[in-house]
């Protein structure tokens, strides 16, 4: 037993398992036109693995059957999958509503001209990367000139729509810049809101905080500064049990590139499927094993639990 698992066992007296199939997060490939340090995922521009349109065939029918609220589409930078559009006018066809997770900058790479007034054709609500209101935190995460380039792709949706109708939301994503925990999620909010609107006039729905998991690039750098124990035991003695309710894989099931089932896309980082006798690909997939399926946790997992709690959907408490 893992050093969670434990610590759930004390809070719960057993394991953690889902609790309904509210969404179904849908990975569509690790290419990225972006290389970030804090990449739990490692995706960049080298990054071949995508999903074919057979594979979304099948995401396609268990979205039916298991009449999500949700389809939240992540990478990489989803909207570099050829059957990117494709999927998502079939999605909304069948009465689905979906969410893109957009790294902002990909917006303005060639192709991308009418990407916005599309999505907002479609109705897809946005979840987007802006880990800073501040140019020199974005660049030491990001990379040069992803400030600037964030800032015009929002004020490209901001004039179509986004951050303005109620029904097109455009949520910006928090992240530290370090081995720290997110600061307060409503007063970062409204820092954001000031800052963005005072320097270029540009709005946005809400903020989601998310703290870095201890995966992938960011671990790797932890481990080049010689950090990742602190890290770990920061995230480790800051567990709050009133996270465990909110915990996005106790609502989801992540389907990665190959068509493979994560509980949610941290374990994809690790290569973790679906376990415990629940089906672990899409081809096998059947709601009703895996509504109540217990979950695949490790010492990564704290990350969502330290604090105020992380989840794709900002802090959980
Ligand atoms: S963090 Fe997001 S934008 Fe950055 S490399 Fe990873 S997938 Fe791309
Ligand atoms: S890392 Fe994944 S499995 Fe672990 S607690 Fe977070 S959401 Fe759940």
């Amino acid at each position: 037993m893992n050093n969670f698992e434990k610590q759930i066992a004390e809070a719960s007296g057993e394991g953690l398992h889902s609790l309904n199939l509210g969404t179904l997060q849908v990975n569509v490939g690790l290419q990225c036109n972006q290389h970030c340090y804090h990449c739990h995922l490692e995706a960049s521009p080298q990054r071949k693995e995508m999903m074919e349109w057979r594979t979304m065939e099948l995401v396609l029918e268990a979205a039916r059957s298991v009449r999500c609220q949700l389809v939240d589409l992540t990478g990489g930078a989803p909207e570099l999958n050829p059957s990117f559009r494709r999927l998502i006018v079939a999605l909304r066809q069948q009465g689905l509503f979906v969410q893109v997770r957009t790294n902002l900058t990909v917006l303005l790479e060639p192709n991308m001209d009418t990407m916005p007034e599309f999505l907002r054709d479609q109705q897809v609500q946005l979840v987007a990367s802006m880990p800073c209101y501040l140019e020199e935190n974005v660049r030491a995460q990001r990379g040069t000139g992803v400030y600037e380039k964030s800032i015009q792709a929002i004020k490209r949706l901001n004039g179509v729509g986004y951050g303005y109708e109620s029904s097109l939301s455009l949520n910006l994503v928090y992240n530290p810049g370090g081995p720290f925990l997110p600061p307060p999620q409503p007063a970062l909010e409204e820092d954001y809101r000031h800052e963005l609107d005072n320097r270029f006039g540009i709005r946005f729905t809400r903020l989601l905080t998310i703290t870095n998991m201890p995966l992938g690039r960011f671990r790797k750098e932890l481990t080049r500064q010689n950090q990742e124990e602190n890290y770990l035991e920061l995230l480790r003695k800051s567990f709050n049990p009133l996270t465990l309710q909110g915990l996005m894989c106790r609502h989801q099931v992540t389907v990665g590139w190959d068509g493979t089932l994560y509980d949610c896309d941290f374990n994809a980082a690790l290569g973790l499927a679906v376990n415990h006798g629940a089906p672990d690909h899409i081809r096998f997939f059947k709601a009703e094993d895996l509504w109540t399926r217990r979950i695949v946790t490790g010492e990564h997992c704290f990350g969502c639990t330290a604090g105020s709690g992380s989840s794709c959907g900002g802090a959980l408490v």
